[in-house]
């Protein structure tokens, strides 16, 4: 295991102690002592050939305009920041959408997915290789792949396939190949594995697509940079839209993290509270231990015998036990803090948004407005606030599963 004996697996590894938060985690790719690489040795020079690839087309103006192009003529890019009125009014609190969820393919996935399509494309790779839970990332990297005439290939657990039958018509109509995964529980966590297998047998042509800040440096990393965009907007569109230029909170959902991340790499700087918010089923940062996962080392769901555990949600986006390992980070050191809300909050808030403000959002973004209808009630946040909640997707996916709900 290459680099991950060399680093030392016992001891805690060094620190990169990185100059200001959210920046370049250096080449170790080490965030405290979260992150790193822990992958066999031969996935290792693909792990470097991707960082190489990925630092050089980063500061290649070319490449940023190719892809703020993309962003702009194809995924709908900058999206708006919505006053949500009535209820800003209702919770006596002034609270602020930003609004992922009117992106091509409908979720903030499709940033990242984007700009990983495009460094493939750069490295001459023929096939995208993804893995997919609810198929959200699935679709969003049969698109990319469309779009710039890669192959894409997607493993999807067994189960998954037959939940999430829509995603997998949408992803053949996109013409990806999708591959059932029979191993395990057959979710997304052996969905990983398998992908991951078969990286290794195919990595001359092929390229990893990961779609979270997770997975062995550079991805966490790199992730997050492809979903900065997020954050950077938001920021821009705060400060032309309040008095103080800065909201008093900042609130995202967490999966594995790549929406909450990209939007606190836009405030990381400033003083507004960062809010994580986890489906109680799935609370790596607030249940986990820290353990190695899918490549890199953060807190994992798992039981005394160090087994990792099945995540459960009513948001299938957010089923993953662990959480990318710079919100581990962040969490450690304070400056952002993570809740939990559950499934009945959840499609409450869910239905409460919708009828507040006509907009149906995603069950994993109504985690972000769960936790604040909850703590603008309580007081917690403090009346006359003023919030930004990132709605990282649109939830019309979700009409079935909240059909017997209502
Ligand atoms: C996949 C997904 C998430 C969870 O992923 P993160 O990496 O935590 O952002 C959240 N919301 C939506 C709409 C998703 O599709």
């Amino acid at each position: 295991m290459g680099e991950m004996s060399r680093s030392g697996r016992q001891g805690v590894p060094a620190p990169a102690a990185p100059a200001r938060a959210m920046s370049d985690p250096g080449a170790t790719g080490r965030f405290g002592t979260y992150g790193g690489r822990y992958v066999p040795e031969s996935l290792i020079p693909a792990c470097h050939e991707i960082e190489a690839a990925f630092r050089e087309a980063w500061s290649d103006p070319e490449f940023r305009g190719r892809l703020d192009t993309l962003l702009t003529v194809y995924a709908g890019r900058p999206t708006p920041l919505t006053p949500a009125w009535r209820l800003s009014h209702e919770l006596g609190i002034t609270l602020f959408l930003k609004r992922e969820d009117l992106t091509h393919t409908g979720s903030h996935k499709i940033n990242n997915v984007i700009g990983q399509a495009l460094l493939a494309h750069r490295m001459g790779k023929e096939r995208l290789l993804a893995e997919t839970g609810a198929g959200q990332h699935g679709v969003a990297t049969a698109t990319a792949a469309a779009l710039l005439g890669l192959k894409a290939t997607v493993f999807m657990g067994e189960r998954d396939i037959e939940r999430q039958e829509l995603n997998v018509l949408r992803m053949n109509v996109l013409g990806a190949e999708v591959v059932p995964v029979t191993t395990g529980s057959r979710t997304l966590k052996d969905a990983c594995n398998e992908a991951m297998r078969h990286w290794v047998s195919s990595v001359d042509n092929s390229y990893y697509c990961i779609g979270s800040v997770m997975g062995p440096h550079p991805y966490p990393w790199m992730v997050r940079e492809f979903q900065r965009v997020i954050g950077e907007e938001a920021r821009a569109q705060c400060a032309a839209e309040l008095p103080v230029g800065v909201p008093d909170y900042v609130v995202a959902c967490v999966g594995g993290g790549s929406n909450a991340a990209g939007t606190f790499a836009g405030f990381v700087d400033t003083t507004a509270r960062l809010i994580g918010v986890e489906a109680e089923g799935g609370a790596a940062a607030t249940f986990g231990r820290a353990g190695v996962l899918h490549g890199f080392r953060s807190l994992v769901l798992q039981d005394e015998d160090g087994q990792v555990t099945e995540a459960h949600s009513v948001a299938a986006g957010l089923d993953y036990p662990g959480i990318g390992p710079e919100h581990a980070h962040l969490r450690d050191g304070g400056r952002a803090r993570y809740e939990t809300v559950n499934d009945e909050e959840v499609v409450q808030a869910l239905l409460c948004l919708a009828r507040t403000e006509g907009i149906l959002a995603a069950l994993e973004s109504s985690h972000a407005v769960a936790w604040v209808i909850r703590a603008a009630k309580s007081g917690e946040i403090a009346p006359g606030s003023t919030v930004m909640l990132t709605l990282s997707g649109r939830g019309d996916k979700d009409i079935a599963s909240i059909k017997e709900l209502l």
